[in-house]
């Protein structure tokens, strides 16, 4: 039997290594070290169903208590890994004690961007979503007729604005780019999704940023923007990004970047730790990059667990996301990155659309604001490195199943 796995994290990334390994029939010894109370859970209905009221957290779990039992994973959760020793090959703890592996893997997610408190980021009152206590701290701001400002015009401010709207909220979003959505869809995208949000009564301003948050008794009352607006506000969600957790591995001496730097096989500069999930820096396209997705975290961590069973049997992304705002689902299959050009494609229904992205005449990827058909079609042709037939998509009544065709 191969020794002993400890995984760093217990995340999506985690639950998918120990869950695969399992799943191969793998038998050595798992440790999960998660520094959250809880039992390891599925993030995404943070800014959506669970932030809404709609779903209870046991719905978030991926595995009852006893599954952790059975599958002889031993599960150490309200602690945290300190230190990395790749010499003695051990891990310590933050009681000081020691825990040895012989194969470690670092799953340790990503930590939202805060605001300095220079300009107010401490303040009771300014907040982050990223683990189910933010959200729970949330659901008690969430009242309605209050005022939230959203700082930042991603997914996660946009999910949280949608649901503070539904929830009857007063909502500003500011975002300092031109746009919404600037690092990570097209002007397209962005164009209806702020239609979206600005149709159900948020308030958006692009090319605004934040100047300062003004505080009465240490919490916030009031947020000056870089237009030189004043806006009263009861809370505020900042949604500027995340930061990869690899402090540790940094402090080890494994080679990091904007993450912890791996390899098709998903291993770090030590061929004895692996890094999988929000926290690592993969190959793409000849780039090294981090995807922040569920998807990732899945197919990362499976990848990991089929080279740990043995075959060393490289990581092929196929990326796909997806974000919940209001009745709308938008879905994306591929990886836009630095593309050229874009085809936007009326849907059959009404409110449904999708924009194609190409980069130097090849599709990369697609959004499909509910449009079901038009992201299948565009996984599909995606997973066979098919090309779309251009007449097709240009026709907007032609059936997008004459693309793969
Ligand atoms: C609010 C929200 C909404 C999202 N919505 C979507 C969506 O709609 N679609 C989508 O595809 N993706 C979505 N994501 C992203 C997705 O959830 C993440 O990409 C995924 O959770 C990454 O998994 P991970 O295991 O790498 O990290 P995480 O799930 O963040 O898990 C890492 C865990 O490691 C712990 N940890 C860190 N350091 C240590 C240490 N030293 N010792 C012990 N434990 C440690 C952390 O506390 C954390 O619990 C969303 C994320 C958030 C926060």
């Amino acid at each position: 039997m191969a020794g002993t796995l400890v995984i760093v994290g217990a995340g999506q990334a985690a639950f998918s290594l120990a869950a695969k390994l399992r799943a191969l029939k793998d038998e050595r010894p798992i440790t999960i070290v998660g520094s959250e109370a809880v039992l390891p859970y599925q993030r995404p209905p943070l800014s959506k169903k669970y932030l809404m009221g709609e779903m209870s957290f046991d719905r978030l779990e991926f595995r009852p208590a006893e599954w952790f039992a059975e599958n002889n994973v031993d599960l150490r959760l309200s602690t945290w890994v300190e230190e990395i020793d790749r010499n003695a090959k051990t891990v310590r703890m933050q009681d000081g004690s020691r825990l040895s592996y012989d194969k470690l893997a670092l799953a340790t997610g990503a930590t939202p961007r805060t605001l300095p408190a220079g300009v107010g980021g401490d303040l009771d009152g300014v907040l982050t979503v990223r683990d189910k206590r933010d959200a729970d701290r949330l659901m008690e701001e969430m009242q309605p007729g209050r005022k939230l400002l959203v700082i930042g015009g991603g997914y996660i401010g946009l999910e949280a604005a949608a649901v503070a709207r539904q929830l009857g909220l007063e909502v500003t979003l500011i975002e300092m780019a031109d746009r919404i959505l600037q690092r990570v869809a097209s002007a397209e995208t962005a164009s209806i999704m702020r239609d979206i949000h600005q149709s159900r009564g948020v308030t958006i301003r692009e090319k605004t940023g934040l100047t300062r948050l003004i505080g009465t008794d240490g919490r916030v009352s009031a947020a000056e923007l870089s237009d030189g607006t004043m806006l009263e506000v009861d809370f505020v969600i900042v949604g500027i990004g995340v930061i990869p957790n690899d402090r540790l591995a940094r402090d080890s001496g494994l080679d990091i970047g904007n993450g912890i730097l791996v390899d098709a096989f998903t291993r770090t500069s030590d061929p004895d730790i692996h890094a999988m999930g929000d926290c690592a820096l993969l190959p793409l396209n000849g780039q090294n990059v981090r995807l922040e997705s569920v998807q990732n975290a899945v197919d990362q961590a499976e990848a990991a667990a089929v080279v740990l069973a043995g075959e060393d049997k490289p990581y092929q992304p196929k990326p796909w996301f997806w974000s919940d705002q209001y009745d709308v689902k938008l879905q994306i299959a591929g990886f836009n990155m630095g593309f050229d050009e874009t085809l936007l494609r009326p849907g059959q229904r009404e409110g449904s659309h999708s924009i194609w992205y190409f980069r130097q005449g090849q599709f990369v990827a697609v959004d499909a604001i509910n449009d079901a058909k038009a992201y299948v079609s565009g996984k599909k042709l995606l997973d066979t490195g098919k090309q779309p037939n251009r007449a097709v998509l240009a026709d907007h009544s032609a059936d997008l199943k004459l693309l793969l065709a």
